[in-house]
């Protein structure tokens, strides 16, 4: 578990400025849904968390440590991706072992460590699969599997659940809430559907071009929202 401090964080892509100097913390343990339209900055904001697109400017804090300047394989954190990004050619078993291969972690250890991940994410039976012979949902949890295994102190998630079918979706949803219980670990997710942000997340951070508008728990959003771009994106009544 770990604490995430933005301070003033700001990106620009070519003389663009994608995400405007934001401040945010995100609770040690929290689940933290980052929502907002298509092209508000969600992704970028994650990628900057994980390490995977240089800050601008500002500041990144996990946990005690200031990591702007941490490749993402030190930064105790592991992301999902929306699009799995699981290696076809390998099982089920070396996809979530990817993980740890370059940490020097023994192949006993791994075993032990994979065989568990497995169990929580209902993969037990699975492992010597190729990802072509999984479902939808069985992907995704391949992809959540090889995150865990890293047992990392943040979990960063990228619409994870975007392709799935809406049935999968919910039941995913609930899982992926059990989970964050199980683990006691911080989660920040992203996603662009405020119905998925209201019902999985205890903290809502709403985005708008850049900008974050509001940062709330689901009820308190729905019920003040702050300005009429946050009443109108999440549903509230006029
Ligand atoms: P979201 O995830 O909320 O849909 P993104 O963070 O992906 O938004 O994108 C925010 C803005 O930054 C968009 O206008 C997008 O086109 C732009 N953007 C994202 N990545 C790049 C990049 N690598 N180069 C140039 N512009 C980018
Ligand atoms: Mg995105």
């Amino acid at each position: 578990m770990a604490q995430v401090l933005l301070k003033q964080v700001t990106k620009t892509f070519q003389n663009q400025q994608v995400v405007k100097g934001i401040d945010l913390m995100v609770p040690d343990g929290s689940f933290t849904v980052l929502v907002g339209p298509s092209g508000c900055g969600k992704s970028t904001t994650l990628r900057m968390i994980a390490g995977l697109e240089t800050t601008t400017a500002g500041e990144i804090v996990i946990g005690e440590q200031t990591v702007n300047q941490l490749p993402p394989g030190k930064r105790d954190v592991a992301m999902v991706f929306q699009n799995y990004a699981l290696y076809p050619t390998m099982s089920v078993y070396d996809n979530i072992a990817y993980g740890l291969r370059n940490r020097g972690t023994s192949k006993k250890e791994c075993k032990v460590l994979v065989e568990e991940i497995a169990e929580i994410v209902g993969l037990t039976s699975y492992l010597k699969r190729k990802p072509s012979q999984l479902s939808g949902g069985q992907r995704q949890r391949v992809a959540l599997a090889r995150a865990m295994v890293k047992k990392p102190k943040v979990f960063l998630m990228d619409e994870p659940l975007s392709n799935l079918d809406a049935k999968l979706r919910n039941q995913m949803r609930v899982e992926l809430t059990s989970l964050h219980k199980q683990l006691g670990s911080t989660f920040i997710y992203v996603t662009h559907d405020q119905v998925e942000a209201m019902t999985m997340g205890d903290q809502i951070v709403v985005m708008n071009d850049g900008d974050i508008m509001q940062v709330a728990a689901p009820m308190d959003l729905y019920q003040e929202p702050e300005n009429l771009f946050v009443a109108q994106f999440i549903g509230s009544p006029a």
